[in-house]
């Protein structure tokens, strides 16, 4: 392994240790720092996007285990805490740095790791739909299933907004509305909303044009509103299941019980019925 010692060969930089060797009555003692590159910008998922809590939390997490479990000098202890305050600041993290290092390390003493067998976690992978998604959590909780959450908004999707084709040449996840009352249908297509609002327009065999037939509403009176340009199936499937969950009411015209719910939003929503 070879070392560069750098900043007049006071400096040793290994990893994500900054190493000094300081001569103490003519023996050289080390002391630790934290070593960040110059590149580290600090900038992570700002608290703004709709994100998991626990992935916001993860670049402040991981600097305060790295502090916790480092044998930092006290002068690196303060330098990194302030460093972290930082980083907490730049991505609009409301924190209080100083008590969460201070309550990890109590926890992490008062811990008996000698006698706890570690455990196998069952975990469930779900999409995150904001507040709605802890509560589910904590409810899984109860279970004995972990739940590790991931975003549905990725940069691939905001490319859209360069886009300017017309919404009616895109496909995706759209709403249909009667027009003559409030009735709502949620619906997902491969095809141009164009075309999906043709059929509509003309065709039996949908729930929309089988409302207008039996309320005597004119279907020419129909229209559809683009809610998610998508082209992914699997994506569409999970975004069509949120957007009709959330459009539940009297209007909507989605046989409920016919959409293919993930099993655990289905209990979920039996749930919170109850
Ligand atoms: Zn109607």
């Amino acid at each position: 392994m070879q070392f560069t010692l750098e900043n007049a060969d006071e400096h040793l930089n290994y990893r994500d240790l900054s190493i000094t060797l300081t001569e103490v009555n003519n023996v050289l003692q080390a002391s630790f720092g934290i070593f960040r590159k110059t590149s580290f910008s600090g900038v992570s998922i700002h608290a703004d996007s709709l994100h998991p809590s626990a992935h916001k939390m993860t670049v402040v997490d991981s600097a305060i285990h790295r502090l916790l479990n480092l044998p930092l000098s006290a002068a690196a202890i303060e330098d990194e805490i302030l460093h972290i305050e930082g980083i907490a600041s730049l991505n609009g993290l409301d924190i209080n740095v100083r008590s969460l290092s201070q309550r990890r390390r109590l926890r992490s003493l008062l811990s008996d790791s000698s006698t706890s067998e570690p455990k196998r976690q069952k975990w469930v992978r779900l999409p995150f739909l904001g507040r709605a998604s802890y509560e589910l959590a904590a409810e899984l909780k109860h279970l004995g299933f972990r739940v590790g959450f991931y975003p549905l908004r990725t940069v691939g999707n905001l490319s859209s907004l360069k886009d300017r084709e017309s919404t009616m040449e895109k496909s995706g996840v759209y709403r249909a509305s009667c027009g003559v009352c409030d009735s709502i249908y949620v619906g997902q297509t491969g095809r141009k909303l164009s075309k999906r609002l043709h059929e509509y327009k003309t065709k039996g065999g949908s729930a929309i044009f089988s409302h207008c037939s039996n309320s005597d509403h004119d279907p020419d009176q129909i229209s559809i509103t683009l809610l998610h340009q998508c082209n992914n199936s699997v994506v569409m499937n999970i975004l069509k299941e949120i957007e009709t969950i959330k459009a539940v009411g009297p209007n909507l015209l989605n046989d409920i019980d016919a959409v293919s719910l993930h099993k655990l939003i289905r209990f979920y929503c039996k749930y919170n019925d109850n």
